[in-house]
């Protein structure tokens, strides 16, 4: 990204401007390695939870495991579901990481894939899914996994944390693509909308934790809505519920009949 510079026979200007340059990119560098140590600290800690439950239930279950067929059980339910836990957390963050690289953009129909992964949560779950969409074809320029994964992740917390029915919505603005899912449920207080992007941020880690949840969902969406040139926004009233929101930029449509 960066060039090798000579410095010889630079003017004034020149020179400070190669100054601004690299204390732009000491900052950058410096902010870069702040968030890869933040990261690695988090990642530990969280796993360091279910290690711990594991070890002491594997302890328990040596000692007395074996004249106790009611500890036994919980102690093997415990380290099957912790053993789970780790994994969910490890493949995330390993998502996280694929995600920041740049993936192959293909022109994808938003409106298809919208409809296809709302039929499969309506297949698969027993709440009320109301779906909206203002029109068939919605053409962004995306990759078609990732975009997947950010409608998975936004409709799985709304089914996470609200009980009533969920509205999926699927709008265009001017040459914008709008999708956004509302719930009814918790809420998130003001002070933390925008901290649930960051990653490991959990508004109430019990509750997270007892529903599988890891805290990197919304920071792997986050990303994929930044490959895309997209954003990703919440609103939310405590007890009343969330709307979270992508905007990505529709692409041109290609025409199939070449015109002279
Ligand atoms: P998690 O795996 O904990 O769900 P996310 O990154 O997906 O992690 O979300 C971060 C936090 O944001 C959650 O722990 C939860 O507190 C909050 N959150 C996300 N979606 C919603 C929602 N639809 N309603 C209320 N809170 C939400």
């Amino acid at each position: 990204k960066w060039k090798k510079i000579n410095v010889e026979n630079r003017s004034k200007d020149e020179l400070f401007e190669m100054e601004m340059t690299f204390n732009e990119m000491i900052e950058y560098l410096k902010d870069n390695y702040e968030k890869q140590e933040m990261f690695v600290s988090n990642a530990s800690h969280e796993l360091k939870t279910p290690i711990q439950i594991v070890k002491s239930y594997g302890q328990l279950l040596a000692r007395r495991g074996r004249e106790n067929p009611e500890l036994f059980q919980e102690a093997v339910d415990a380290i099957d579901s912790e053993a789970d836990r780790m994994q969910k957390l490890i493949e995330q963050m390993l998502l996280l990481a694929k995600n920041t690289q740049a993936a192959a953009m293909q022109q994808v129909n938003l409106a298809t894939l919208v409809s296809d992964t709302v039929s499969t949560f309506q297949g698969a779950y027993e709440r009320e899914f109301q779906f909206k969409k203002d029109t068939d074809t919605i053409f962004v320029n995306g990759n078609y996994g990732q975009l997947e994964q950010i409608i998975y992740i936004l409709i799985e917390n709304a089914l996470k944390y609200s009980k009533d029915k969920i509205e999926i919505q699927l709008s265009q603005r001017k040459n914008l693509a709008i999708f956004a899912v509302k719930d009814y449920g918790q809420g998130i207080p003001e002070a933390e909308q925008s901290r649930v992007f960051d990653r490991f941020y959990r508004v109430d880690k019990a509750r997270s934790r007892d529903t599988g949840g890891t805290g990197l969902g919304l920071a792997i969406a986050k990303t994929i809505a930044d490959q895309h040139q997209g954003t990703l926004s919440v609103k939310s009233m405590p007890g009343e519920g969330s709307t979270f929101s992508l905007v990505l930029p529709v692409d041109k449509v290609v025409k199939d009949e070449i015109t002279d």
